[in-house]
């Protein structure tokens, strides 16, 4: 059975500390690419920075590589990937970014996430193009070296890439998984603090239903009969499962399930016509005629004539701060 504090308090924010996520530089509108100029992202640089601490990081040019430079691409050799300086005769960088990018991943140990620029030899994180074989035919399947690099020394924190960000679901996804991670090493006293870890798991309790119930139970298994004396140990394995699980797309089905859930704290209070609306705005959702902000803001606006305690401490319905404009996925 987990305890969970009963206050009325409404848990919609972290402590009010910003997340700090690292970002490649150019996509900061820095002119550190290899042609001198730069990627400027307008949504991270002004949307996201209102929210969020912003690391500028750009592993070329901090690993000595001037900007100007010669282009670079990966290039297959046996089982190894290489980074190579892309004219002729190429030249292997490869040492030279991996040593760098070992120290200063560590560095960066403190991040809430990553967000990479695709496609680059240093910093994609997903699908990057290899050249394979001397024709120049190129597979998608590699990762740039510093993002590999970053990825194997924090394995928990949440990465993705900029092109993929235009994606509302994935955006979302991202971002939940941001302040969850960084409600997580938010806990105080973490090693001695088994109430805390109940406590996390209880308020993300609707979140994790919402990729289903099962995974939920599950979680619940690895944190039940946790002591002072096996703590350290659950806590790993339940926060690298939680942060696994967390990547899992919600279905609107689940999303439905987790409102019906919600909209049952809220039975002995709302009018008959109050629940049709309810009812219709979440099948709109499921059908894919509405947003799943839609449904979410009349919830909140019910819970906040009729307060529920319970539902309240629940990360659900504002698992980052609503000013992030995002909850738009159909
Ligand atoms: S992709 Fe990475 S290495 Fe390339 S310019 Fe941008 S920040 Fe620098």
């Amino acid at each position: 059975m987990i305890n969970i504090d009963n206050s009325n308090n409404v848990k919609l924010d972290t402590s009010g500390n910003k997340p700090k996520i690292g970002v490649s530089a150019c996509l900061l509108g820095k002119p550190v690419r290899f042609d001198g100029g730069h990627k400027n992202n307008k949504m991270i640089v002004d949307e996201l920075s209102q929210f969020i601490e912003l690391v500028s990081v750009c592993p070329e040019l901090e690993a000595g590589f001037s900007s100007p430079r010669p282009a670079m691409q990966l290039r297959r050799k046996g089982d190894e990937i290489r980074l190579l300086i892309n004219k002729t005769p190429f030249q292997d960088m490869t040492e030279q970014m991996t040593s760098y990018a070992d120290k200063k991943v560590q560095q960066l140990s403190d991040l809430d996430g990553f967000i990479f620029k695709k496609d680059s030899p240093s910093c994609g994180a997903f699908r990057v193009p290899v050249v394979i074989n001397d024709d120049g035919y190129r597979h998608r399947d590699a990762t740039g070296l510093f993002a590999q690099a970053f990825m194997q020394q924090n394995p928990l924190t949440p990465v993705e890439e900029e092109g993929r960000l235009n994606d509302n679901a994935i955006r979302e996804n991202f971002f939940e998984r941001i302040y969850a991670y960084q409600r997580w090493k938010q806990i105080a006293d973490p090693l001695n603090n088994v109430s805390g870890l109940f406590e996390f798991h209880a308020r993300h309790k609707l979140m994790l239903m919402g990729r289903g119930s099962a995974l939920y139970q599950e979680l619940g298994r690895m944190v039940a009969h946790t002591t002072r004396a096996n703590l350290a140990e659950r806590r790993s394995a339940y926060i690298a499962r939680f942060m696994e699980v967390m990547t899992l797309r919600s279905r609107p089905g689940r999303q439905v399930n987790v409102m019906q859930h919600i909209m049952g704290y809220l039975k002995d209070v709302l009018s008959g016509e109050d629940k049709q609306e309810l009812l219709s705005v979440f099948e709109a959702y499921r059908q894919r005629e509405l947003p799943l902000i839609t449904p979410i803001t009349l919830l909140r606006h019910h819970l906040r004539v009729h307060p529920q305690p319970y539902i309240n401490q629940q990360h659900y319905l504002e698992p980052f701060p609503r000013q992030l404009a995002l909850r738009s996925s159909l």
